[in-house]
């Protein structure tokens, strides 16, 4: 196919300032990678908190991006998993090195040496990528690109998130209805589970978003649930909202974090925690959620309600994500 020699990237050059349009070089694919026109890519919240400076491992100058929907265009050296003209999908697991304790014992969500697209490799929010062809995902056919796109971190981090809340799950509160919120809610309807949404005091629109994709209860955040719950996802980042949560779950539940980042957890009493309640955070995602995940999605079949962005819209994209007025995913098309 006919590459061109340089393309327009969204480039975050320093942390804390707006992202700058750039004409660069096209990148060359190396061993086992492959180059991709991108078809879209998804703005996350994990995102906002790379600008902000929050997470501090990030390579700069930077190309963010890790929900990109691409087209296979140059193969690399040793690369022929997916053949020239193939769509697939990237996510945040950008490499790992296989070797680590944990690569060694199924956890490669935790591998000492990984890589994360967006973050330490480049990203989507250009007109070109490349791609360890490795943790590329084939997706169905299905998805148009766009809607394709917040299934890469909002569907994967949010199914790991929803699988770890355990399998007695029957009444599942969500606090934070966005972009994650809004694609694990119809797959745990989809399994017979009663949702209860939480969004910020005040957001009906959130709370009738979550009442449109079947949740059984939509309140603010600082209302109690009408009925205890079994386990809770966290998808916003307050910390407070770990313990409120806690306070929300029965005996045995568990309260799973799905966010990279979040503010402080306050302290709160051991007896909030007592009764086997438990508490814990999602770290990133194996290959294998998002087999799982992308296979499933299609099935039930998953909706994902977007908003398009160009590419040279990325910082308005972002800034529309930061006053949470996107309903469903910010994605950006260039
Ligand atoms: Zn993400
Ligand atoms: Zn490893």
């Amino acid at each position: 196919m006919d590459v061109p020699e340089a393309m327009r990237a969204m480039v975050l050059e320093e942390s804390r300032r707006p992202l700058v349009e750039r004409r660069i070089p096209v990148p060359s694919p190396r061993h086992h990678e492959v180059l991709l026109r991108v078809l879209a890519c998804g703005v996350c919240r994990t995102d906002l908190h790379i600008c902000d400076g929050e997470l501090t491992e990030a390579k700069l100058p930077l190309i963010l991006g890790h929900e990109i929907v691409g087209e296979v265009t140059v193969l690399g050296d040793d690369a022929g998993l997916h053949a020239v003209g193939q769509r697939v999908g990237v996510s945040w697991l950008g490499f790992t090195d296989g070797t680590c304790k944990f690569c060694r014992r199924d956890q490669e969500n935790l591998c000492d040496n990984a890589e994360f697209t967006g973050y330490t490799r480049d990203g989507g929010y250009a007109e070109y990528t490349v791609a360890d062809e490795r943790y590329c995902f084939p997706l169905d056919a299905d998805y148009a690109d766009a809607h394709a796109a917040p299934l890469m971190c909002a569907g994967l981090i949010g199914y790991r998130t929803y699988r770890l809340c355990g399998d007695h799950t029957e009444k599942l509160g969500i606090y934070g209805f966005g972009a994650a919120a809004h694609i694990v809610a119809q797959i745990a309807r989809h399994e017979g589970k009663q949702i209860y949404a939480f969004t910020s005091p005040g957001d009906t629109e959130a709370q009738e978003f979550a009442r449109s994709l079947g949740a059984v209860w939509a309140g603010g955040s600082d209302e109690k649930p009408p009925e205890t719950l079994d386990a809770a996802m966290i998808f916003a980042p307050v910390g407070s909202l770990v313990t409120t949560a806690l306070r929300a779950v029965d005996k045995g539940g568990s309260v799973v974090s799905g966010g990279i980042h979040m503010s402080d957890i306050p302290s709160f009493p051991y007896a909030d925690l007592w009764e086997e309640r438990i508490i814990r955070s999602v770290a990133n995602l194996t290959r294998a959620d998002g087999t799982q995940l992308l296979e499933l999605a299609p099935t039930i079949p998953v909706r994902t309600e977007i908003e398009e962005f160009s590419l040279e819209s990325a910082n308005e994209a972002l800034d529309a994500l930061r006053l949470g007025t996107v309903r469903g995913a910010a994605v950006l098309v260039p």
